[in-house]
């Protein structure tokens, strides 16, 4: 690609992109998706293992499911849809943190929610002044939290974490999501390898300058994540620092997931879980037997996978391993072999896993997504109010600023 137009640009092919895509192409819309990646899906990304076995590197979960609009696309393509219930529903593996003490804490958890529930009525806070003080789950309630959020409770707002619409269906694509919606782009006219360096909008049309040439178009659906254009604040010119300060309160936190072989795998129940530890923030999650397959998936978030991210993949493997041997016993190490990771804060085009907002900035989910000049609109999980985080999150927010480029291209003012 050299020089080249389009009617409407898309910039970025992930869930958004793709959603936003495949609206503009049913409604008869002129369209390219610019992505920087040699693939589709941004951050959902499927790999297939030596044994065949396809593992979400990304987001695995269809969370809300039977609300999810990737459900039909799944099953349009014919995939595989698993609705056993996730391990987080169900007790956890007893060892080193009893049912007695399990219940304890799902106690404590709920109360912690009830306390999050209650401060959204009020003034914002940062999550953590919601930890009832002094209570002995508070690491185990933070550490999960670095899961869900990717960030520790200090920076998020409470009124955000709120607003996190799930209604408790989750069900898992077997194929895998990252290949459901990489697929969902297969008939769209897509430039990869090709990231957008500026996206000029002083003249008539928008120029989008790219490492493969310029694209002229009428208008532009930017769906980078947040934290990548928090820190290009020069892509757009002129500058567009509202939207800069928008992206910066909606950081991305960082969740990691390693994928292990686990040899000898049926003395465990297929999807359980167990924590590394149940009395520090620093501990991982492993999901034993995704799928019933002898693996184990483990979760890693906020601060403490950053630090492991700064010492390479290596880490996390040495970590999860010696968190296991430490409940499992010095033999387990010989069953675990790492097979596959992602380091998504490493990773130029996301620079993190999902995004959250800092405490009284829940609103910059809604500045983010407002469009300018009816020729810029903006889609991607962060820009959702309710469904931020999540790969739904970004389908809903693409198929909502297509609709917003139908109109103004219909001559209404949106
Ligand atoms: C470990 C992990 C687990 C997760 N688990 C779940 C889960 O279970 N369920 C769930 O629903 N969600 C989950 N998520 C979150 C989910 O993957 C994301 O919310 C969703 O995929 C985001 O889609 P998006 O289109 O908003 O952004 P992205 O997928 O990030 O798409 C943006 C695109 O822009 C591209 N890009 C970046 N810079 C440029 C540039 N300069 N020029 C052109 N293109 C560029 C990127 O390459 C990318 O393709 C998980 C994410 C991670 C990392």
């Amino acid at each position: 690609m050299t020089n080249s137009k389009t009617e409407v640009a898309i910039i970025g092919g992930g869930a958004a992109g793709i959603a936003a895509g495949r609206r503009l192409r049913a409604a008869g819309t002129d369209c390219l998706v610019i992505e920087a990646r040699p693939r589709l899906g941004g951050r959902a990304r499927t790999v297939t293992d030596q044994s065949g076995f396809a593992l979400d590197l990304g987001c695995g979960w269809l969370h809300s499911a039977d609300r999810n609009p990737w459900l039909k696309v799944a099953e349009g393509q014919g995939r595989t849809i698993d609705s056993t219930p996730p391990p987080w529903t169900k007790p956890t593996l007893p060892i080193g943190f009893s049912l007695a003490e399990q219940h304890d804490f799902s106690n404590a958890m709920e109360g912690f929610h009830e306390r999050v529930e209650t401060a959204a009525k009020g003034p914002d806070v940062a999550a953590a002044t919601l930890l009832a003080p002094d209570d002995r789950w508070n690491n185990l309630i933070v550490a999960v939290g670095t899961y869900i959020s990717g960030a520790e409770f200090n920076d998020i707002s409470a009124h955000d974490f709120a607003n996190y619409a799930d209604n408790g269906v989750n069900w898992r694509v077997v194929e895998g999501y990252g290949a459901t919606i990489a697929a969902a782009g297969d008939d769209l006219p897509v430039a990869l390898d090709c990231p957008v360096r500026r996206i000029d909008h002083s003249g008539q049309r928008l120029r989008i300058e790219t490492a493969k040439g310029v694209i002229t178009a009428d208008q532009a659906i930017v769906t980078l994540p947040s934290a990548v254009l928090a820190e290009n604040e020069r892509l757009f010119t002129p500058l567009l620092p509202e939207k800069t300060q928008a992206a910066r309160g909606l950081p991305l936190g960082l969740a990691d997931k390693l994928f292990l072989s686990l040899d000898r795998a049926e003395e465990f129940d297929p999807d359980i879980r167990l924590f590394g530890a149940n009395d520090r923030v620093s501990t991982a999650a492993y999901h034993l037997r995704p799928f019933g397959r002898p693996q184990i998936e483990a979760y890693f978030g906020g601060s403490h996978a950053a630090a492991l991210e700064a010492e390479g993949e290596r880490a996390f493997f040495e970590f999860a391993v010696s968190e296991l041997v430490s409940l499992l016993g010095s033999a387990f190490a010989r069953r675990v072999k790492p097979i596959h990771m992602h380091r998504w804060g490493a990773d130029p085009f996301a620079r993190g896993s999902y995004s959250y907002a800092l405490p009284d900035m829940a609103d910059c989910r809604t500045a983010l997504a407002a469009p300018v000049d009816g020729r810029l609109f903006f889609a991607g999980e962060a820009c959702s109010r309710g469904d931020f985080s999540t790969a739904h999150g970004g389908w809903i927010t693409g198929v909502s600023a297509a609709k917003q480029v139908i109109a103004v291209r219909q001559g209404k003012h949106v």
